[in-house]
């Protein structure tokens, strides 16, 4: 036990993280060109949130959720996504009252109770957006937009773009009404826990991955045939600045997404690099979430994306990203009279922004090169009892071989110049 991490845990380092920094580096980067700002909320929030937030009828609050009282008695769930949080500290911070709309993004950890398996974990992670306060199709392009652009930028490229629209709560009300009478015919044939959606969530039954549901769904009427007249335009103006964006999609009235919470657009970006868990990306409108969550009807549209899929997603079309680690420079230690003097140059050069190492072993010279040659230093120097005095070193350049002599006090200066680019 003590050494086993819990199960659907993983730890993040080597060269994942590498990975996982790049892909930081790039959402960071994307966000700031698109004008989202960071938001941060708590990992755990009170369960009612997620209740409402999320939805009763769903997966995620039916089965998911890691929820427990604390020590005062609140019922307290670490959060199983990150929408809600956000909604949350938009209505707490009266963030509606700035300039809208609001555009806010996060990278989150996220925790779900299901049965691990590839790109499926208890604990993982996502990023998202939200744009809070616009019900225009514009929104739900500049959002789609986002996603494309870091999907792109991640070098994933083999994937597709699912949308459909599910229309307002008229449309969605009229549907229900139409897709149940449909199912009502097919009873026999529909899962366990389809015959439960049928009463609570009936819409949840188009995204059941049970083939005999599939065969049965072939036949059912689809969304896109109730949607009201406003419905119908909002979603043609967002195809088409989507084309005027030259952002490939398919219209595809399957999507509805596992939520409760989404009105008119959802969408989801599919891989066909990753097998089964194939939806890195998925979001759509929701009009209707932030009155759930207790604030006046405000418009928002969102997504979010699976890290850990995203990364799988990479190194399925990169490969594992290898880790190659690099420092400046190597400064050892010749005898413990050195050691002083050592420690004070790797101080001032890490100072000046040169990445440094020297013996923390007590490591025999010929021993430390082999080190600085392993930890990847681009230079190194060993400095004893003669060096000191003579107030003289030698820079070797570990991959040239070439050696260049140094007075001790010019050290952090002579790198400055080698290392260069680095200023
Ligand atoms: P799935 O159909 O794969 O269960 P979902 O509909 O539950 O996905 P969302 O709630 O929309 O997914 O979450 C957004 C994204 O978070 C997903 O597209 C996926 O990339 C990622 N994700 C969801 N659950 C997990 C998990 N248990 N482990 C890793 N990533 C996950
Ligand atoms: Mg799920």
């Amino acid at each position: 036990m003590l050494t086993n991490a819990p199960r659907g845990t993983k730890d993040i380092y080597g060269s994942y993280m590498n990975t996982w920094k790049k892909l930081e580096g790039i959402v960071n980067d994307i966000c700031e060109n698109y004008g989202f700002k960071e938001i941060r909320t708590p990992i755990f929030e009170h369960t009612e949130l997620f209740q409402r937030g999320v939805g009763e009828t769903t997966d995620i609050v039916q089965k998911e959720m890691y929820s427990f009282m604390d020590k005062g008695e609140r019922n307290i769930t670490l959060k199983p996504e990150g929408t809600a949080g956000v909604v949350r500290a938009y209505l707490e911070r009266k963030m509606y009252a700035d300039a809208q709309p609001t555009k806010l993004f996060y990278l989150t950890p996220a925790f779900r109770y299901e049965r691990p398996q590839a790109g499926r974990y208890r604990q993982f992670h996502q990023f998202g957006v939200e744009l809070f306060g616009s019900d225009k199709p514009s929104a739900d392009a500049e959002v789609i937009s986002l996603a494309a652009s870091l999907l792109k930028n991640l070098g994933i490229t083999n994937v597709e773009l699912h949308i459909n629209s599910l229309g307002g709560p008229e449309c969605r009300k009229k549907y229900n009404k139409t897709l149940k009478e449909f199912l009502a015919k097919n009873m026999d044939s529909l899962c366990p826990t389809c015959l439960e959606r049928y009463e609570k969530n009936p819409l949840r039954i188009l995204d059941c991955k049970n083939e005999k549901c599939k065969e049965v769904l072939k036949d059912a009427p689809l969304a896109k045939d109730e949607l009201s007249d406003e419905c119908k335009v909002h979603f043609e103006e967002l195809l088409s600045l989507l084309d005027a964006m030259e952002i490939k999609y398919i219209v595809d009235p399957w999507i509805v997404r596992g939520l409760d919470y989404y009105t008119r657009t959802v969408f989801e970006f599919i891989s066909n690099d990753i097998g089964a868990q194939g939806t890195v990306c998925g979001g759509g409108r929701y009009d209707k979430l932030i009155e759930e969550c207790g604030g006046n009807a405000t418009p928002a549209v969102g997504f979010g994306a699976g890290i850990e899929r995203l990364i799988m997603t990479m190194e399925a079309v990169n490969g594992e990203q290898e880790y190659v680690p690099t420092r400046d420079i190597y400064v050892g230690a010749m005898g413990d009279n050195a050691k002083k003097t050592t420690f004070s140059l790797v101080n001032s050069l890490r100072d000046n922004n040169i990445s440094s190492e020297t013996d923390l072993m007590n490591r025999s010279v010929k021993a430390q090169m082999k080190y600085a040659n392993k930890i990847g230093c681009k230079y190194s120097v060993i400095i004893g009892d003669n060096e000191i005095e003579e107030n003289n070193v030698t820079v070797k350049n570990m991959e040239t071989r070439e050696q260049t002599d140094v007075k001790i006090d010019e050290l952090v200066d002579f790198m400055k110049k080698e290392i260069g680019g680095k200023f």
